[in-house]
């Protein structure tokens, strides 16, 4: 059994806790402060508001630990706000990121929350069954560096990138009835470890 969390300071923590604990193998936990990382092989940064979550990141401490989290070969997966957060860069902002991925995001790069919307389409490196994807003011990542890949994109949008450790959507997987995506997250997450 892997154990994983789930940053539980603001946003969409209780989707991810429910679909972590549909898959076979996984503890899912959320977590409210440093110390309860000591057991997690990976953690999932939840949608949200990143300008809050990262103002609560600093109050609660989680910078340092996060940063060490991700040092000591875990892996994390942020979705929407959480990619925000974990992004090198945040286009017309100068606040401190925990800077753990190597791209340049651009927030609400879709519009206003009216502009929400949902697509169907395939990520081949995830599953070949259809995925709904769900974006809500979501950001877009602008740029990469030489050490991220593609996860997916369309119409020359990049929406989902990864590193060997890490994992970044546009999207919002824990707002589907699927747990493909998780599934592929638990995936990586049990392949590092063994
Ligand atoms: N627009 C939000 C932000 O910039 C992200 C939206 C989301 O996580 N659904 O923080």
């Amino acid at each position: 059994e892997v154990t994983i969390g789930v940053l539980a300071l603001q946003g969409g923590v209780a989707e991810h806790l429910n679909h972590l604990n549909q898959i076979r193998g996984v503890k899912a936990k959320a977590i409210k402060k440093p110390t309860a990382l000591a057991d997690c092989k990976g953690l999932i940064i939840p949608g949200g508001e990143s300008t809050t979550m990262r103002k609560l990141i600093k109050e609660y401490n989680f910078s340092a630990a996060l940063k060490n989290f991700h040092q000591q070969k875990n892996i994390i997966w942020g979705s929407c706000a959480g990619l925000i957060l974990m992004a090198q860069e945040v286009e017309g902002e100068e606040k401190e990121q925990l800077e753990l991925l190597n791209i340049k995001v651009q927030r609400n790069a879709f519009g206003s929350q009216l502009n929400s919307f949902i697509e169907k389409d395939v990520i081949p490196k995830v599953s070949e069954q259809t995925q709904e994807l769900v974006y809500i003011r979501a950001p877009l990542i602008k740029e990469i560096g030489p050490d991220v890949e593609i996860l997916y994109q369309k119409d020359n949008k990049i929406l989902a990138v990864e590193t060997k450790y890490l994992i970044g959507t546009s999207f919002h997987p824990e707002l589907t009835t699927s747990t493909i995506f998780h599934q592929y997250f638990v995936d990586k997450i049990k392949n590092i470890a063994s």
